[in-house]
């Protein structure tokens, strides 16, 4: 593997994989996710009052702490992320956690780090006997508090998100999706991480937050100890750790440079995206969060093309009703009107997890028991989320969108569950949109084969190519070390594309690309020979595909298509379109020489 660090008077140079763009020069935090072990210390007779009182104190202390984030929470508005502090708040009080740590104490002579620790491995094993995933997940609730009320009594950084700040770029081994949602509560202006992929969800989660990073790096843990100044270009995908004064002026020009290239690039969001000779490729957006909606109308977003709606089953403790499903996707309906939302139902499982449904530990969670397989066994699950969007559908225009099909046999599953949710809410006399608008993903191999069957019982079709590049290369998504091989030019994944695009048109239905394909200008013209109807990417990358767009001609798009299904090799292909792309656009493109 080729060496990726490179030390210079410039600074330390780390190359990763840019996956949010933009430049950030910052200080550096790390974030812990290690706990640190502390080390019995006997103590006298005399000392045990002043450590319980240390104790007291400690908890005290970490209960107003918890407090004062929840309250900040709430003024920003993410109620549904205050219930997991209310449960922290409610086991600083727990009986065990502080009877038999005091006990501990007063009969073992040790000080109370040591006396918690114990208390927690006891509490720990007794959680592990239990056989309940609510119960286990306790477990880990516990840890966090009792890592809480360790920092209080010593006084050590034990940095966590919540306790952050001010304006840091934030360095850690690896961030969850629910952590990255966390990032946009406090001033956190970049990131990166050692671990992640190009699509993984942190990945997206950051470019809808608009918060430049880079992932991938590998060691970049190991270069940064805090406190540093850095630079994050996510852009390139590089990071300087201490970069020189030099640097750092040459990285502020390029940042100005950056933000006037946006400003410009904006103009053309009220545009019509359509070629020169007239051909309309609709542009939309992908959202995770609600939040998101006002990017999506300032980048001129044609609707919502895909809604990922397991974030909000993330950082909570219960699962969402009925009405709050009901009244996210209501406000998303009457919000994107006049123009369309696809809610995509319950995608959970792979890199995504929630703390409410706990998965099963499965040896390949990529290929388990999730997303659409997870809602045919856990109906009741799913039937209140499409209770939701039916009810919303009046609305609006919306669709329901189908993650993780496999075949022909699931989506009937999956349609005789709806008709079902239709019946019972026309008993109840509930209104909803009968002919709401069925779709599903291609995104598994299997159903890219079968799409012309999967066209002939939907009324559109969405191509994911994050997972269908990760299922037909075998490449996880998430893994750094196979990253160079996720290859969206492979022909494999030019011809699958093709293929469903050609069987949707043949069906009389509309597809759609809604991976991160669709957001890369540098395919946009191979799309175009496609025929695609419509593209779906993350808002602020929609202008810029946009640009390409306008100034070309369905006839250019069919040239270049018909190029490169010739080619043998992902390489190949993505040099010839680099070329190509450059002598069209030579403002957007650079020529690739290598
Ligand atoms: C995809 O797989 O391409 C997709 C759009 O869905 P997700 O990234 O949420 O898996
Ligand atoms: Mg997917």
């Amino acid at each position: 593997m080729k060496n990726k660090t490179q030390s210079t008077n410039e600074g330390k140079i780390l190359k990763g994989i840019g996956v949010s763009p933009g430049i950030v020069i910052g200080k550096a935090v790390i974030l812990e996710r290690q706990r640190t072990r502390f080390v019995p210390r006997r103590i006298t007779a005399r000392e045990v009052g002043s450590e319980v009182r240390r104790f007291r104190e400690a908890i005290i202390k970490s209960k107003r702490e918890l407090q004062e984030i929840k309250e900040r929470i709430l003024e920003k508005g993410f109620k549904q992320h205050s219930y997991i502090l209310d449960v922290h708040i409610k086991l600083m009080e727990d009986r065990m956690l502080r009877d038999e740590t005091i006990k501990m104490i007063k009969e073992q002579l040790v000080n109370t780090e040591w006396a918690l620790e114990v208390t927690l491995d006891k509490i720990s094993e007794a959680f592990d006997s239990i056989e309940d995933d609510y119960l286990r997940e306790r477990k880990e609730d516990i840890k966090h508090v009792v890592d809480r009320i360790l920092r209080n009594l010593t006084g050590r950084e034990l940095r966590k998100i919540e306790d952050l700040e001010e304006e840091m770029i934030v360095v850690a081994h690896d961030l969850s999706p629910a952590d990255t949602i966390q990032l946009n509560l406090k001033r956190v202006i970049g990131f990166a991480t050692d671990m992640g992929g190009k699509t993984s969800h942190t990945a997206i989660v950051a470019r809808s937050l608009e918060i430049p990073a880079v992932v991938g790096l590998e060691d970049v843990t190991a270069y940064v100890g805090g406190g540093e100044t850095i630079i994050i270009d996510g852009t390139e995908g590089v990071v300087i750790v201490e970069p020189s004064q030099a640097t750092v002026k040459a990285f502020r020009l390029r940042q100005q440079h950056y933000r006037y290239l946006e400003r410009e690039l904006l103009k053309y969001s009220s545009l019509k995206a359509e070629t020169q000779d007239g051909y309309h490729l609709a542009l939309e957006a992908n959202i995770e969060l609600v939040d998101e909606i006002p990017s999506v109308i300032q980048y001129g977003a044609e609707g919502i093309g895909l809604y990922r709606t397991e974030y909000l089953y993330l950082s909570r403790r219960t699962l969402p009703t009925e009405d709050e499903h009901f009244q996210v996707y209501k406000k998303l309906a009457e919000e994107i009107a006049p123009y369309s939302v696809t809610i995509r139902t319950l995608d959970l499982g792979g890199d995504k997890f929630a703390s409410h449904i706990e998965l099963a530990e499965e040896m390949n969670p990529a290929m388990g028991l999730r997303a659409i397989r997870f809602c045919i066994k856990e109906k009741e699950i799913f039937k209140t989320q499409l209770r939701g969007i039916l009810r919303a559908s009046i609305y609006g225009n919306l669709k329901i969108l189908l993650p993780m099909i496999s075949g022909v046999e699931e989506l009937r599953q999956v349609k005789a569950i709806l008709e079902e949710t239709k019946e019972e809410l026309m008993a109840r006399g509930v209104p909803f949109d009968p002919n709401i608008p069925l779709g599903v993903m291609i995104e598994i191999p299997s159903a890219a084969v079968t799409a012309d069957i999967l066209a002939r019982e939907v009324d559109f079709l969405s191509i994911g190519t994050n997972d269908l590049i990760q299922y037909s290369l075998a490449i996880d998504r998430v893994n750094e070390h196979v990253s160079y091989l996720y290859e969206p030019l492979h022909p494999a994944i030019l011809r699958s594309i093709k293929g469903v695009v050609n069987v949707a048109h043949k069906a009389g239905i509309e597809v759609g690309i809604c991976g991160e394909m669709a957001a890369d200008p540098l395919y946009t013209l191979i799309f175009l020979g496609m025929e695609l109807d419509e593209l779906s990417m993350n808002a602020i990358a929609i202008p810029r595909v946009k640009k390409v767009l306008r100034r070309a001609t369905i006839a250019e798009g069919e040239r270049l298509l018909k190029e490169i299904l010739q080619f043998s090799t992902a390489k190949e292909t993505e040099q010839y379109i680099r070329k190509e792309m450059a002598k069209l656009f030579p403002e957007d493109f650079i020529q690739c020489i290598e």
